[in-house]
């Protein structure tokens, strides 16, 4: 029994990944605690509890057969669910028919973000000692992924988890794609709902480091990176991308409802009092995020956006696809395309 616990925990710490690190942890609690069913329900809004994603459920059917599955929303969490969350504290209810429904939650940076559900006939005291250090075990390791995707100075992602990232958003469309009727695709492509991504940089940023030195621009960073993340929802990331450059990916949502978000958060930048500047402004490209499209392309393309809006007065937006179209290159008298 040890031997083999011991092989779960470090089969656990291998892993690499949040998602990997979810069905892992699942799996080591069915095998090693008598349960009906074990679900992770991930918190995916701090700012809104009754935000809760239902990320993987493994369930027992019969005997030794058991069925994964996965859901993306929670239409409306339970009670006690909920009350795991507020509180961060473990709740458990027991039925008249002796099943025992336990929540246990997960939190990150004493924050809580999630609960592991167990359904069960009943704990003993040393399965849920058991399952109390494994969802401890997750917890920690989760921390050490959390921090290894995080940009030290403002805490959003960084440039490392970006392709990944995006690569993960890419295969959930094309999935989706894959999975929607002719008549919701034909719905939606009227309604034109794709995931976007915005590059934005700071207008003038080196003014900034010139008059007041690099500790105040630092500071500057760090309370635009915090408007950011409270003005945009949970589920759009935001990646510090490098000194005062920052990526936006978003879901999918129509042009009308990306363009008016960003307007107003130029609009909220330039209001906002930072410290040391009297005013700082910010400028964004915007491109489409297609499900067959390649990362580096969607970059490329807001990179020109953005060179754009820079070149035409800052302090603005601009969409990839509504720029000027590019001077078509050359022909020579046989046709062919001069593109040197
Ligand atoms: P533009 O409007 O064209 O973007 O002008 P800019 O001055 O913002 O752009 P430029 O690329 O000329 O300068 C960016 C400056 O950002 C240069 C560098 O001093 C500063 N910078 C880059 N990384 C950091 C960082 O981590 N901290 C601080 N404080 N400054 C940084
Ligand atoms: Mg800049
Ligand atoms: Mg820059």
């Amino acid at each position: 029994m040890q031997e083999e616990l011991l092989h779960s925990v470090v089969k656990l710490t291998k892993t690499r990944d949040v998602d990997s690190l979810e069905s892992s942890l699942l799996s080591t609690i069915h095998e090693f605690i008598g349960c009906q069913e074990v679900s992770i329900y991930k918190s995916i809004s701090l700012k809104d509890a009754a935000d809760v994603e239902c990320c993987l459920s493994l369930q027992v059917i019969e005997g030794k057969r058991y069925r994964w599955s996965q859901s993306e929303k929670v239409q409306s969490p339970s009670s006690e669910l909920l009350s795991c969350l507020n509180s961060a504290c473990i709740i458990a209810v027991q039925s008249n028919d002796g099943i025992e429904r336990r929540w246990v939650p997960i939190t990150l940076a004493d924050k809580p973000i999630g609960a592991i559900a167990i359904v069960s006939k009943g704990l003993g005291s040393s399965e849920q000692v058991l399952l109390n250090a494994f969802c401890c075990i997750y917890e920690n390791y989760l921390t050490i992924l959390h921090e290894n995707e995080r940009d030290k100075l403002t805490g959003l992602l960084n440039r490392q988890t970006f392709d990944k990232k995006l690569k993960q958003l890419i295969e959930k469309q094309v999935l989706k794609h894959y999975k929607t009727t002719k008549s919701q695709q034909d719905r939606e492509t009227h309604r034109e709902t794709v995931s976007w991504l915005a590059m934005l940089d700071i207008d003038h940023f080196k003014r900034v480091n010139d008059n007041y030195g690099h500790v105040c621009g630092d500071e500057v960073l760090l309370i635009l990176a915090q408007v950011m993340d409270g003005f945009f929802r949970a589920t759009d990331l935001l990646f510090r991308f490098g000194g005062e450059e920052f990526v936006l990916v978003f879901e999918p949502a129509t042009r009308e409802e990306i363009e008016s978000l960003l307007y107003k958060f130029v609009e909220l930048v330039r209001i906002t009092k930072f410290p040391f500047v009297n005013k700082l402004t910010v400028s964004i490209g915007v491109a489409k995020v297609g499900p067959y499209d390649f990362p580096i392309h969607v970059l490329e393309s807001a990179d020109k956006a953005l060179y754009f809006a820079k070149e035409n007065g800052r302090d603005q937006l601009c969409f990839y696809d509504q720029m000027e179209p590019p001077q078509t290159p050359s022909r020579d008298e046989d046709g062919d395309i001069d593109l040197f």
